[in-house]
């Protein structure tokens, strides 16, 4: 019975809010939200469509042809749900297509050993099977380059120091936020101050680039480097550079083979060589690049609204991910947490007075640039002279998000807008028994529902637990440690955010534009 005292605190602070706010209190659609916790915890197929997604599409780098089969079949699986005006949407010129068809990596001496790692994007591959000693060079400054002058030809570069495992990030099991975390969470009201900005970088460091274009002019045949220092995981992203030339064919292969190595292979050979010893190596990496800059793109499908469907409710997820795994957490999850809202609403004959729209965005590992490009297409930004806001701007009431990570909602991020907490309270009243209790007024950052904050529209990040698992960018990010009750149970909610939006008296109110 503890949770009675609880939810009658939190009814008595919905009506006292809501009468600084608004004269009435949210209604909540007790029936429809039966429905969607019967169809979404008793019938659930979540788990089916992350399957899907993890499994047999795999990873999704943006503008790669693995990417456009995967929004293909979101596509078709938006169809088949029932949605309507599935689109395949693109946002941006965004360089050719690159996937890795290939890659192999051993120490071949003094002893062998295969060796896990995986080529950073929009690099070149090998001229097939290329065996050669292994050579560390650590550059930092410009004046390191004349140490390394005619060492390098035809060797494989070890390009940073090895890094030590840290013990505190081996595996340790399920970590969900307590209540003495979320106490902490709602009571922290105040913003945190801007950060210092950082000071301009040292001139005489060598930039990511400079340093990969002296080893190339030294004849070098890869460069291999370690990145993250936690055990068994390589974490690698693209060649450095990438966004400045557009993702170029001609940059990405006039540059050396990039592969990320395990933190323990790559300190094995690197303690070797510190020895005055040997390393040789065998790399093989078939990379497969488009002849011709394409558009990146989102993929967006809609359960239309009756009396009010000029007006949109949004949720969404980055389908695009990193490529050295399937990235189940980063963010299959929060697609299939968005794909399933949809079914679930669907299934029921949920009948939403305005149109809830899902989006599943590309480019938001690179820039958040799928959700960016939409919102200045569909919406406009008043603070972007160059893109007035539409007239659907004002019809817009708000994006959910998820994001962080593959664990359970506990609560919402109000970021900033102290006018939507009224609402949200009401809202989050049918899910308190499993354990969506906690508002915060914090902003937070870093993914897709940026892009409508923005803009000045209302966009919101849930709180998640952060569960076990290595976490996106990794090569270990696979279905088998995502919880599958977290995501039924995030998939209510959406849904039951979406529904409650989508049917309120009044949109999501604002907060005002700075
Ligand atoms: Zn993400």
């Amino acid at each position: 019975m503890k949770p009675f005292p609880r939810a009658l605190a939190a009814v008595t602070l919905v009506i006292a809010i809501g009468a600084f706010a608004s004269d009435q209190t949210p209604t909540v659609d007790w029936n429809t939200v039966a429905k969607i916790r019967e169809e979404g915890l008793q019938r659930s197929q979540v788990m089916d469509i992350t399957g899907y997604i993890v499994d047999v599409l795999g990873a999704r780098l943006t503008n790669s042809e693995d990417m456009k089969r995967a929004q293909a079949w979101v596509r078709g699986k938006m169809e088949q749900i029932g949605l309507e005006n599935v689109v395949i949407e693109p946002f941006m010129d965004y360089g050719v297509t690159w996937d890795n068809d290939y890659f192999s990596l051993h120490m071949l001496e003094p002893d062998y050993q295969p060796m896990t790692g995986f080529p950073l994007t929009h690099t070149p591959g090998t001229p097939g099977k290329v065996a050669c000693p292994a050579v560390v060079a650590e550059l930092q400054t410009k004046a390191d380059l004349a140490k390394f002058k005619g060492k390098l030809k035809g060797a494989a570069v070890l390009a940073t120091p090895p890094l030590a495992i840290s013990q505190a990030s081996l595996a340790q099991g399920v970590a969900r936020l307590t209540d003495e975390d979320l106490k902490k969470l709602q009571e922290n009201v105040v913003p945190p101050p801007p950060r210092p900005t950082p000071p301009p970088p040292n001139p005489d460091l060598l930039k990511p680039e400079e340093k990969i274009a002296f080893f190339k002019a030294e004849g070098a045949v890869a460069v291999l480097q370690c990145e993250g220092g936690r055990p068994g995981v390589v974490v690698g992203f693209a060649r450095p550079g990438t966004k400045d030339d557009k993702w170029s064919r001609e940059k990405s292969l006039g540059s050396l083979p990039i592969v990320v190595v395990t933190p323990e292979h790559y300190n094995r050979m690197y303690r070797i060589l510190k020895r005055g010893l040997a390393v040789k190596i065998e790399v093989e990496i078939r990379n497969r690049l488009g002849e011709i800059v394409e558009k990146a793109a989102n993929v967006l499908g809609e359960i239309p609204g009756t009396d009010l469907k000029d007006e949109v409710v949004m949720i969404g997820a980055h389908f695009d991910s990193w490529h050295a795994s399937p990235n189940a957490s980063d963010d299959a999850a929060g697609c299939a947490v968005a794909l399933e809202a949809v079914r679930i609403l669907k299934a029921i004959g949920a009948k939403p007075r305005r149109t809830i729209r899902v989006a599943l965005w590309g480019g938001e590992e690179q820039g958040i640039y799928g959700s960016q490009e939409y919102v200045r297409k569909h919406f406009g930004n008043p603070k972007e002279p160059k893109n007035p806001p539409t007239p659907d701007y004002e019809k817009f009431s708000a994006y959910f998000n998820q994001d962080y990570g593959a664990g359970q909602f506990r609560g919402i991020y109000l970021q900033g807008n102290e006018h939507a907490r009224r609402l949200f309270a009401a809202w989050m009243e049918p899910f308190r028994d499993i354990g969506l209790t906690a508002i915060s007024i914090q902003s937070v950052g870093s993914t897709d529902h940026v892009a409508f904050d923005a803009a000045g529209l209302p966009g919101f990040q849930f709180i998640q637990d952060r569960i076990a698992g290595t976490a996106g960018h990794t090569n270990l990010d696979f279905l088998d440690t995502l919880s599958a009750e977290d995501l039924m149970k995030n998939a209510v909610v959406e849904a039951a955010f979406a529904y409650q939006a989508a049917i309120a008296d009044e949109r999501v109110p604002r907060k005002l534009l700075k």
